[in-house]
């Protein structure tokens, strides 16, 4: 057996949260054909494995990681099956998420222009199913391209198969683990784009005279906008925003709409429609601001002063430092409003 990896890898400057101690063996795969030799190595070492991309969504623990890390760095960009109205292109899960957004506006393809500027790369987008001002990756997903370390085949799933949700999908949850995601296939549109309705696009356009804005235009509101709500991680680290936007039913929305008239509900602007199911979506950062907690510093963490769903480290920090404000911030949450906050971010513990 030839595979050799690398032993002893520090994995914390590997994510945007600067965060998490070593791995004990790490690889950087550029060709799916490399998985299987490396899953033979892994069985017979009885070692688990951690798959990681660009590290914008990811926490690792502290200690030592006895296994493998694995960077999927599969480069890959092609379309095929172009029709009068739409095309599908084939990605590579290791391409820069942006990059393949900026390209697919350039050739004029609509469907993930909303998602501009998201961190990371193309094969975790599935993983926790990306959105932004109202895309999200599933809208365009046509098949996900896998390899099955359960059956050591690689193989390619529906949309249907991934179980995409809010911030969710098999790969996050029921099968975490058993797959890696080697390539995504999607279908985007060559029709005109639709105008995402929020309320920032829309004051964007409106002040930039553009009516009917075209992709790249769309792209350049959601970069511009973007720019101002969220925090440069190579300034500050930062995983993004922290916490989901949690979903409460009917009797819990109206409550805390009673008790605080300028909530923020999503979608925005929609404050006595709730969404599919009767629920209603509630804006995180304006709970974590109501709480009084915005800018709170503990150890070497802290909440940034004026983005209260992003956290921060301040330096040096360990994932048991950002564990206990998180935890500060999920009891506040419980008292005062009984909503549990889930974070976003995979936070990974080694044993
Ligand atoms: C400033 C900032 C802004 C952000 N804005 C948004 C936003 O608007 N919307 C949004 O949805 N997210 C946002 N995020 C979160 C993050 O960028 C996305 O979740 C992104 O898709 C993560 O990509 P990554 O390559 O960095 O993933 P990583 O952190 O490397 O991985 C994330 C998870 O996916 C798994 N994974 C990664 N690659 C694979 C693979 N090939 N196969 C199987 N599993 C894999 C990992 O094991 C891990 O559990 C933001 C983050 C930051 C820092």
């Amino acid at each position: 057996m030839s595979f050799q990896p690398q032993q002893n890898v520090d994995l914390a400057e590997l994510t945007t949260f600067k965060i998490g101690g070593q791995a004990a063996f790490f690889t950087e795969v550029t060709s799916a054909s490399q998985l299987p030799e490396i899953f033979t190595w892994l069985n017979q070492k009885e070692l688990p494995h951690l798959v990681l991309s660009g590290g914008s969504n990811t926490i690792f623990g502290d200690g030592i990681f006895r296994g493998l890390v694995i960077k999927v760095s599969i480069m890959g960009f092609t379309t095929y099956n172009e029709s009068e109205k739409s095309v599908d292109i084939k990605v590579g899960a290791g391409e820069d998420w942006d990059a393949v957004v900026r390209r697919t506006v350039e050739l004029g393809f609509a469907g993930m222009e909303a998602l501009s500027g998201i961190p990371g790369l193309t094969g975790a987008t599935p993983v926790q199913n990306i959105g932004a001002y109202g895309q999200e990756l599933k809208d365009t997903v046509k098949s996900v391209e896998v390899f099955d370390t359960k059956s050591g085949e690689l193989t390619s799933l529906t949309r249907a198969d991934c179980g995409f949700g809010y911030r969710d999908s098999i790969f996050k949850s029921d099968l975490k683990g058993r797959y890696i995601i080697t390539g995504v296939v999607f279908e985007l549109s060559k029709k005109a784009p639709g105008v995402p309705n929020y309320k920032d696009v829309v004051s964007y356009f409106a002040s930039h005279n553009i009516a009917s804005p075209n992709l790249a235009q769309i792209r350049q509101a959601v970069l511009e906008i973007r720019s101002g709500k969220f925090v440069d991680p190579s300034v500050m680290p930062n995983a993004g925003s922290f916490f989901k936007n949690p979903i409460v039913t009917e009797l819990v929305a109206k409550k805390i709409m009673q008790q605080n008239p300028d909530v923020k509900l999503y979608p925005e602007d929609t404050k006595i429609i709730p969404l599919e199911g009767g629920n209603y979506k509630i804006a995180a950062g304006w709970l974590i601001q109501n709480l009084g907690l915005k800018g709170l510093e503990l150890e070497k963490v802290r909440i940034d002063p004026n983005h209260a769903l992003v956290l921060e480290n301040k330096g040096g920090a360990s994932q048991k430092d950002l564990k206990h404000l998180v935890k500060r911030v999920q009891d506040a949450a419980i008292e005062k409003y009984d909503i549990e906050l889930e974070p976003e971010p995979v936070i990974v513990e080694f044993n």
